[in-house]
């Protein structure tokens, strides 16, 4: 690709022929990669200004009736120790997250049966109750629209659903067979179709992804045009079949995040905590590359080393209090400001 045409090609991703985004992902020229980052950012600036929005992350359970090969809390580790949180303990952590300035909370678990719709809507309406100014996002996995439709109703905004990569071959290689990329894409479109400000993503660098996988996550992500993105690196756990598989890149996924950017400038897109944990400064580098979201910790500590979905996860021996500080401190020192702000998606 001739230099003087990168800035447009950046300026115009979402139009970029598959040809061309697949020599971005590819390309080894490392001036090429810093363009597409500066360009990325400027994309985000211009949206979001040096603002950062913060997500307080409540991970209210760890039991999950699913046996993801990449996942540390499948069912089969018989490893893990399982928690749950108390409906009183997950109010406790929205009180908290709110005094420290959080107006989103993010209940994120494995797929655990005791959270039956009937408990789930109890939950949501006692907090958007104690909280009505603030949003409350899902993300909890694959479940029936019907359920989808009750926990609307009671009162949450938003979803997450990463779907984890967008080729079915690809799916099938990272989950049992039970699972399949068929119903977690129905399950995106009854999330959407329903009016949750929907969000999806996949793991960069997860086992046997390839170049063309990417690609397809990108243009899946162009067509469904999610409110929200979470991308972050594969990185192993010691106690899953994929154990000695190796992680992820900040490289990768830093290129990934500015395409990204580029292709859905008003997207919502997290510099996550796995991209936190490859890097020591992953997440600053992740708002470098565009990114506009960063989600601390709210879970209490004695459950955040649990709640282990791949090895060394950072953060899981801070209070809250301790997380946002450590946060904002770092946004500071790039130039960026972590705002009391729900930080929904604006047309
Ligand atoms: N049970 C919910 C929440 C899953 S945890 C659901 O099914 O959506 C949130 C995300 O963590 C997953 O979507 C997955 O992309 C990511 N994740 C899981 N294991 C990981 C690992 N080993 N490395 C990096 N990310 C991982």
């Amino acid at each position: 690709m001739p230099n003087e045409n990168y800035n447009n090609i950046f300026a115009n991703l979402a139009k970029a022929s598959a040809s061309n985004l697949k020599e971005i992902l590819l390309t080894t020229d490392q001036k090429l990669h810093d363009a597409l980052l500066a360009a990325s950012r400027a994309t985000a600036l211009k949206q979001f200004g040096n603002k950062i929005y913060i997500r307080g992350l409540i991970e209210f359970t760890n039991h999950c009736k699913n046996d993801c090969y990449y996942c540390g809390i499948r069912c089969s580790n018989n490893k893990a120790t399982r928690y749950r949180l108390s409906k009183e303990e997950i109010l406790s952590c929205c009180q908290n997250g709110y005094d420290l300035g959080f107006r989103t909370f993010v209940l994120q678990g494995g797929e655990d049966p005791f959270f039956t719709d009937e408990v789930m809507v109890d939950i949501i309406s006692a907090i958007k109750k104690l909280h009505p100014n603030c949003a409350l996002t899902l993300s909890i996995g694959e479940r029936s629209l019907k359920s989808y439709k009750a926990m609307f109703s009671a009162g949450a905004d938003r979803y997450l659903l990463r779907h984890e990569t967008a080729n079915a071959k690809h799916y099938s290689l990272l989950h049992p067979e039970k699972l399949s990329l068929a119903n977690r894409l129905d399950c995106l479109n009854n999330l959407k179709e329903i009016g949750y400000q929907t969000g999806t993503g996949f793991m960069v660098g997860s086992p046997f992804q390839t170049i063309d996988n990417l690609l397809e996550d990108l243009l899946f992500i162009k067509k469904f045009e999610p409110q929200m993105i979470g991308i972050g690196p594969f990185i192993s756990h010691h106690d899953t079949p994929f154990r000695d598989k190796t992680s992820g890149t900040l490289q990768q996924t830093l290129r990934l995040i500015a395409m990204l950017r580029l292709m859905l400038p008003k997207a919502l897109i997290p510099a996550t905590t796995a991209l936190g944990t490859i890097d020591p400064c992953g997440r600053e580098q992740g708002i470098l590359a565009g990114a506009n979201v960063v989600m601390p910790n709210l879970s209490p500590i004695v459950v955040r080393s649990k709640y282990s979905l791949y090895d060394n996860k950072i953060c899981t021996g801070e209070e809250a209090a301790e997380c946002i500080n450590c946060l904002k401190m770092r946004m500071q020192k790039i130039g960026y400001e972590i705002v009391v702000d729900r930080g929904d998606y604006r047309e």
